[in-house]
């Protein structure tokens, strides 16, 4: 069975890649029937941050890819939490000591920043492995009786993966097909530490096989451990998952993998949904907040290093499912453009109904003193959807419908208002006053009726007609936007800028 996972440490809130990263792993199990799984990754005990699992968690919901088995989900594999596994680890660990696959380190950090600065200063790079494991303080170096002696006195240890001198491991990676990798350039890896946590490595290893996880899909910065990940494999003797390591996300200008302070200095969020940071109280943009609708955001995100080999690039949901296929995943990285998820929003906008529209609009249109009634209100909104592409756009759009113009733009009505236009306004009110049947079709036969038997031209009416209605030479079909206010606001209208 297709079982795979989105395994977030709990250090913040979810960058943009990290939602990328899951809706991947959705897509891919839920294309075979398979399960999705969330773990928290919470076993850095210093880089925990309250409320992130939280945010994770609503971060999915949100965008409509909920986990199927995860904390507050338990499935049979939980608990879904490191923190809550942690008696589970050691256990491990023993048993690649006891297979002489792993072994003790005594080295203090001090000392390990020794050996680090001796090398630096040689121009070489400390590296901990078989190049000099001997020459350092563990159970390889010393005597069985001085590690008893050692652990025995409380001396703070770690365990250390025993890595392969001169092997060359064929790596397999669904993306990126064969690896080959040098096992001399491999350090040995901390699996335990001093502190009685196991490292990420021990824990993912342990976790993906007790809970038979088929495949690891992750983001690119991984692609460095897997080689030791296939190494634990080996030496626990389990089957390895398969894995693909996604392309990095980079930054709008294409140079450098998109970071978090990016969001700042490129002016878009970074992150799904708004975060308040918890130890300085700094608030971070979410696309949620933002305006930004979940299906286009997921539709954007998809993009971001997959296409599906046609033009098509409008997909629900269950279309990217049906389409999703591991294997047309880019190796080069993905540049994010903020542009390309407005064009998504104002398409999927476009897609909404107006009814729907109407009601996110709503609550804005009441803060501003109006009750539209909600067939005025839906009708607005279907004249003025195409040229919106948030819902934060429409009060900007749309509302001279609800109020009359405060001011005329200066420059259109020196262009407009002639000398003889008082005097066409009022004869173009008498007319008005005598239609009855107010629809758009109506007013625009009997006035354009009007304008021709007078020998006047369309522009001398309907553009000063506009700017009575409007303010400003802009919006949708005069006629529209009478039909939507009515007779009587029409002509209020025309007599307001008559005196
Ligand atoms: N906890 C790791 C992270 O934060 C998970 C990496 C993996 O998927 O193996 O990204």
């Amino acid at each position: 069975k297709v079982r795979v996972r989105f395994a977030p440490s709990p250090t913040g809130p979810l960058h943009i890649g990290g939602v990328r990263t899951a809706l991947f792993n959705y897509l891919f199990a839920k294309k075979q029937g398979g399960d999705f799984i969330l773990r928290i990754e919470d076993t850095d005990q210093k880089r925990y941050v309250e409320g992130a699992e939280g945010y994770i968690v609503e971060s999915l919901n949100w965008c409509g890819i909920p986990f199927d088995e995860g904390p507050g989900k338990e499935g049979n594999f939980g608990p879904y939490r490191q923190s809550e596994r942690k008696e589970l680890y050691r256990q491990y660990a023993d048993e690649l000591i006891n297979k002489g696959l792993a072994y003790y380190a005594f080295d203090t950090p001090e000392e390990l920043e020794a050996h680090r600065k001796d090398h630096e200063s040689k121009g070489k790079t400390f590296i901990y492995n078989w190049h000099n494991r001997l020459k350092l303080k563990n159970s390889l170096s010393l005597s069985e009786k001085e590690v008893f002696l050692n652990i025995e006195s409380g001396m703070p240890y770690s365990i250390r993966f025993k890595s392969p001198q001169d092997e060359t491991l064929l790596l397999n990676d669904m993306i990126r097909g064969e690896i080959n990798i040098d096992t001399n350039i491999l350090d040995d890896k901390v699996l335990f530490k001093s502190d009685g946590m196991p490292t990420y490595h021990l824990a993912n290893i342990v976790d993906d096989h007790l809970m038979e996880i088929s495949h690891v899909i992750r983001g690119e910065e991984w692609l460095p451990s897997l080689a030791l990940h296939v190494l634990l494999y080996k030496a626990f003797g389990w089957d390895a998952p398969e894995f693909a390591h996604l392309p990095l996300i980079l930054k709008p200008t294409g140079n450098g993998k998109l970071s978090k302070r990016d969001g700042d200095k490129f002016g878009f969020p970074v992150f799904p949904l708004e975060w308040k940071d918890p130890k300085n109280q700094t608030v971070s943009r979410g696309y949620r907040e933002d305006g930004y609708f979940p299906d286009a955001t997921v539709n954007f995100l998809a993009f971001l290093g997959w296409n599906p080999g046609t033009d098509q690039e409008i997909f629900s949901l269950n279309e990217l499912i049906q389409s999703f296929e591991i294997e047309r995943v880019n190796k080069s990285g993905a540049r994010f453009d903020p542009e390309k998820i407005k064009w998504y929003n104002h398409q999927y906008l476009q897609q909404k109904s107006s009814e729907e529209l109407a009601n996110a609009f709503n609550p804005e249109l009441l803060s501003k003193g109006h009750h539209a009634d909600s067939g005025k209100l839906v009708k607005v909104i279907s004249l003025m959807k195409e040229r919106a592409t948030f819902v934060s756009d429409f009060w900007d759009l749309t509302n001279f419908f609800f109020e009359r113009p405060a001011e005329y733009d200066p420059k259109a009505a020196k262009k407009q208002w002639k000398e003889d236009t008082p005097d066409l306004m009022k004869q173009l009110m008498e007319l008005i006053k005598t239609i009855d049947d107010f629809s758009a079709s109506n007013t625009e036969t009997v006035i354009k009726q009007w304008i021709t038997d007078s020998g006047l031209g369309f522009g001398k009416i309907m553009a000063p007609l506009r700017l009575s209605l409007v303010g400003s030479l802009k919006g949708p079909h005069v006629f529209d936007i009478m039909e939507v206010i009515g007779k009587e606001e029409t002509l209020g209208r025309l007599e307001k800028i008559l005196t």
